[in-house]
C-alpha cells in the first residue's frame, strides 16, 4: 500500500561499512522505525532504499549517524528522494557487483563479548580460539576478493554448522553476516607441531602444551592473525639469549605481549591515551616508558628506556596468555629482512632451527600483516609501523583531486609499503619491509598483485623513488607503464601534508631522515623544502646541512664510526690522520683500517657526499662513543635520543647558518671540546638536539611560510619532534606532524601517489 504522504529515499553510504554489522544495524533500525525497503552491500559501499513518512525518514537518517556500529566509519552519505513504489517488507538483499572502491576493513582485536564467551565454560565457544563476531575478528588477512562475503574469504572451506548458520542468518544476532563466524564444531582448529610438522597435540591440549613449553624456556612459533610470532618467556634470560642467537639479532628491541593491562602498569608508565590505544580494536604495539631505569640493561631492549608492548588481540593469544600469566616476547616470525611467515608448512622450513615448536591452525592467512607500532608524541598517537588494525584503510583527503589516471606508487627501499590512487582515494598497503631478500621482494610483488585484484585496478601510471638502484624503482622501470620518479623528501612532505589536509596550501617541509636520492645525485636527508600546489617542479630546496663524505658509502649506514671519521675529516682534513692530538677520536679503528680510510677520504673514492641528518645523528653518537657499529637500522640515533634521559636544558651549540646551508662544523668543534672536558653524553645529547631545533626555527623564520611540516624518520624521535613543535609554536608558526601515516619511509608511497597525480594534472593543464 502506498501512502499519499510517503516518500522513497535512496541512500548510498561509503566508508568502512562492510564486515562491521552495518546491514543488520540498518535492518533493525528500519524495523524499529517502521520503514519498508531494502539494504545491500556492494563493492562500492552500502545501498539502502526506504519508504516512509518524512518524519520517519528524517529520524532514520539522524539515528543512522548517531547509532552506527562501533567499528564502522562513514566517509559519505548521499541521499536522493524518489517516487514510492510500495515495498511490503524490509529485507537484506544479496550483494551486488560494481566498481571496487569499497573500503576493506583491517583486522580487529577480539571484542569484550567474544572474550566473555571463550572464558565461559557453559558457552559453546568455551576455549575456542577462532571466536569472532561482526565487531571483531579477521578481515583483511582473510579476504581474497570483494565484495566481503564468506565465499571470498579463506573461511569458504568451512561449512557452517546449524548453530552458526542460525546466528549468521538472524539479523538480531551479533554474528549476523559475520563472515568468519565459526565454532568448535564447524570451524578451524589449532595443533601443536614439532619442528618436523608432526602433530603433538590438538585444540585445548595444544594450547596448554604450548604454555608448558614456553615455561620451560622453549621458543614457540605461534600462528596468529597476520602471520607467525616467535614467543618466549620474557623472564627467562637464557631463552631470550637463545632467541637472539638463533634470530641473529644481537641488540634490536623485541616486542612484548602482556597478559593484562594491570601487569603492564606494574612495569611501565601508562597514560590514559596509551591505555586506550593498547585496548583499542587496532591493538598496536605501544612504546611505553619503563618504570625502572636499571631494567634498561635487560636483554629485551638493551639500553632502551622504552618497551614495545601489546595486549592479546585474538582468542589464541588470550587463551595462551591466560595460561601463562606473565609477559612473553612476541617477535615477528621471520629472519632478518624477510617478511613474516604466514603458512605453517613454509614456517617449519623457514623457521627451522629458530623455533622448537609450532602452534598452528588451519585458517589460511591470505597476506602477511605485521603488528603495528605506535608511540605517543605531543599527547597523540603517531604510527611508526602501519600494518595490522590500520591497513588497508584509505587515507582520506578531501583536497586530493580525483586523479586523472589510476596510479600505483611502489614506495622506497626500507620500510616499504605500496599505495594505489583510485578516484579520490589513496589506499596505503600494510608495512612490507626492507626489499633486501628474495622473500621480501616476493612479498612486495604479491601485495601489489593482491591490491590490484582486490580493487580491480589496472594502473596506467607507476610512481617510484628517484633512486635508480632501488629494487622498487627498477620494478617500476620494468613495468612497461609510464613511470613518474618522485624525489624522496618531496614524497615525505606530501605524505605528511595529505594526512594533515594541507594539500591545497604552500608549506615549508622539514624532511629529515637517513637517506634519500637527491636531484643532484648526492644523498640528501636534511631537507627544507618549499612545497606548493602550483609549482610545476613540485618543490624548491631552500636549505640543508653542509654535505660531508661517507667513507665506504652504504657501509657507513651500518657503521656510525665511519660517519664520525667523515665528519672529522671535513673538519681537520689530512691532519686528522697525521697529528697525534686527533688519535683519541680514531680509537674505534685499527691501524690497518685507518690506512684504508685515509686513502678513501684523501682520494674521494667510494666516499659519496651526503647531507643526511640521520647520518649526522649516527656520527655524533659514534664520536660520543655511544655506538660505533650498529646492528639494526636507527640504533645509533636512538641511543643518542635515549642519552638525553629527561635532562631539561636550553643550552645549545654554535651553528653557522649560511644562505641555504647549515654548517655543523662549529657544533662539532664544540662537542669535541665538551668531550675532552669530560662533559656527560647526557648533556651533549641535549645540547645537540636543542641546536638542531634552533636551526629549524632560524631557517623557517627566513621564509615567509606559516605552515611547517615535520617529516622523515628523524621525527620518530620524541624529544626532537615535541621540542621543535613547541619552539615553532612559540615563534608564531603552525607545525604539523605525522599521526596515522608513518614519518619514516612507510609513508613514502602515499607521497609518491600525490606527487605523480600533481605532475599529471600539471602536464594536462
Ligand atoms: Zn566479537
Ligand atoms: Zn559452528
Ligand atoms: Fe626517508
Amino acid at each position: 500500500m502506498v501512502f499519499h504522504n510517503s516518500f522513497r529515499l535512496a541512500i548510498a553510504i561509503r566508508g568502512a561499512v562492510q564486515g562491521v554489522g552495518f546491514r543488520p544495524f540498518i535492518y533493525r533500525l528500519a524495523n524499529e522505525i517502521g520503514l519498508l525497503g531494502w539494504v545491500n552491500n556492494s563493492t562500492e559501499g552500502v545501498f539502502i532504499e526506504i519508504e516512509g513518512t518524512p518524519e520517519q525518514l528524517e529520524s532514520f537518517l539522524l539515528r543512522l549517524k548517531i547509532e552506527k556500529p562501533l567499528r564502522s566509519h562513514i566517509q559519505s552519505i548521499e541521499t536522493s528522494k524518489l517516487e514510492p513504489i510500495g515495498y511490503k517488507t524490509f529485507e537484506i538483499r544479496v550483494s551486488i557487483k560494481g566498481q571496487k572502491t569499497a573500503v576493506i576493513l583491517p583486522d580487529l582485536a577480539t571484542c569484550s563479548d567474544c572474550l566473555k564467551e571463550i572464558f565461559d565454560s557453559t558457552n559453546r565457544r568455551y576455549y575456542y580460539p577462532f571466536t569472532n563476531c561482526t565487531n571483531c575478528g579477521p578481515r583483511y588477512t582473510i579476504i581474497e576478493a570483494l565484495p566481503y562475503d564468506r565465499q571470498h574469504t579463506t573461511m569458504k572451506t568451512f561449512q557452517m554448522c546449524t548453530g552458526c548458520e542460525t546466528e549468521y542468518k538472524n539479523p538480531l544476532d551479533r554474528r549476523f553476516h559475520a563472515q568468519p563466524n565459526a565454532c568448535p564444531q564447524c570451524g578451524p582448529h589449532v595443533e601443536l607441531w614439532d619442528d618436523t610438522g608432526k602433530v603433538l597435540d590438538k585444540d585445548r591440549a595444544a594450547i596448554s602444551a604450548t604454555a608448558i613449553a614456553i615455561r620451560q624456556g622453549k621458543i614457540v612459533a605461534v600462528k596468529g592473525l597476520g602471520g607467525f610470532h616467535l614467543i618466549v618467556d620474557a623472564r627467562n634470560k637464557q631463552a631470550i639469549k637463545l632467541l637472539r642467537q638463533r634470530k641473529h639479532r644481537p641488540d634490536k628491541p623485541f616486542a612484548l605481549m602482556y597478559p593484562s593491562l594491570e601487569l603492564i602498569k606494574e612495569h611501565c608508565q601508562v597514560s590514559a591515551l596509551e591505555e586506550r590505544l593498547l585496548q583499542s580494536s587496532q591493538a598496536p604495539i605501544v612504546l611505553l616508558k619503563r618504570k625502572e631505569k636499571d631494567n634498561c640493561d635487560c636483554l629485551i631492549a638493551p639500553g632502551n628506556p622504552y618497551l614495545g608492548i601489546m595486549l592479546p588481540y585474538t582468542p589464541i593469544h588470550h587463551l595462551l596468555m591466560a595460561e601463562l600469566g606473565f609477559p612473553v616476547i612476541a617477535t615477528s616470525g621471520n629472519l632478518k629482512h624477510e617478511p613474516i611467515c604466514i603458512d605453517e608448512r613454509e614456517a617449519i622450513v623457514r623457521l627451522k632451527g629458530v623455533a622448537d615448536l609450532f602452534l598452528v591452525h588451519d585458517r589460511p592467512i591470505v597476506r602477511p600483516v605485521d603488528d603495528s607500532i605506535a608511540r605517543i608524541i605531543m599527547g597523540e598517537e603517531t604510527i611508526l609501523r602501519r600494518a595490522r588494525g590500520y591497513a588497508p584503510l584509505p587515507i582520506l583527503n578531501r583536497q586530493f583531486k580525483q586523479s586523472i589516471s589510476e596510479i600505483l606508487a611502489v614506495g622506497a627501499h626500507f620500510k616499504n609499503a605500496i599505495a594505489l590512487a583510485i578516484g579520490d582515494q589513496i589506499f596505503l598497503s600494510q608495512h612490507i619491509g626492507e626489499l633486501e631478500t628474495p622473500q621480501a621482494i616476493e612479498a612486495f610483488e604479491t601485495v601489489i598483485t593482491s591490491f590490484q585484484q582486490l580493487y580491480d585496478f589496472q594502473p596506467k601510471i607507476i610512481a617510484c623513488d628517484l633512486h635508480p638502484d632501488y629494487f622498487s624503482s627498477q620494478y617500476a622501470q620494468n613495468s612497461g607503464l609510464k613511470v613518474i620518479p618522485v624525489q624522496h623528501h618531496h614524497a615525505h612532505v606530501l605524505a605528511c601534508m595529505a594526512e594533515n589536509q594541507l594539500l591545497g596550501e604552500t608549506v615549508l617541509g622539514v624532511a629529515w631522515d637517513g637517506t634519500g636520492y637527491g636531484l643532484d645525485g648526492t644523498i640528501w636527508g636534511s631537507e627544507f623544502l618549499l612545497v606548493s600546489p602550483n609549482r610545476r617542479d613540485g618543490f624548491q630546496r631552500v636549505a640543508h646541512l653542509r654535505p660531508f663524505p661517507l667513507p665506504g658509502s652504504d657501509r657507513a649506514a651500518q657503521e656510525p664510526r665511519r660517519v664520525a671519521i667523515g665528519l672529522l675529516y671535513e673538519l681537520f682534513g689530512a691532519r686528522l690522520f697525521a697529528e697525534k692530538q686527533f688519535q683519541p677520536w680514531l680509537r674505534a679503528f685499527s691501524e690497518a683500517e685507518l690506512a684504508i680510510l685515509s686513502k678513501i677520504l684523501l682520494n674521494r673514492i667510494n666516499a659519496p657526499l651526503t647531507s643526511s641528518m640521520g647520518r649526522l645523528f649516527d656520527g655524533i653518537a659514534a664520536i660520543s662513543n655511544l655506538c660505533q657499529i650498529a646492528t639494526f637500522e636507527g640504533q645509533a640515533a636512538m641511543q643518542l635520543e635515549f642519552a638525553l634521559d629527561q635532562l631539561s636544558t636550553n643550552q645549545v651549540y654554535p651553528l653557522l647558518l649560511q644562505t641555504n646551508q647549515i654548517d655543523w662544523r662549529p657544533m662539532l668543534l664544540a662537542i669535541l671540546d665538551d668531550l675532552s672536558r669530560g662533559v656527560t653524553v647526557n648533556l651533549i645529547s641535549a645540547k645537540f638536539h636543542n641546536t638542531l631545533i634552533d636551526a629549524i626555527v632560524k631557517i623557517v623564520q627566513k621564509i615567509e611560510v606559516k605552515k611547517i611540516v615535520l617529516t622523515g624518520g628523524c621525527f620518530q624521535n620524541k624529544y626532537l619532534t615535541e621540542k621543535a613543535i613547541d619552539k615553532l609554536r612559540a615563534a608564531g608558526f603552525c607545525p604539523y606532524w605525522h599521526k596515522f601515516v608513518p614519518p619514516n619511509d612507510g609513508g613514502i608511497a602515499l607521497g609518491q601517489a600525490i606527487a605523480a597525480s600533481r605532475e599529471i594534472s600539471h602536464t594536462n593543464n
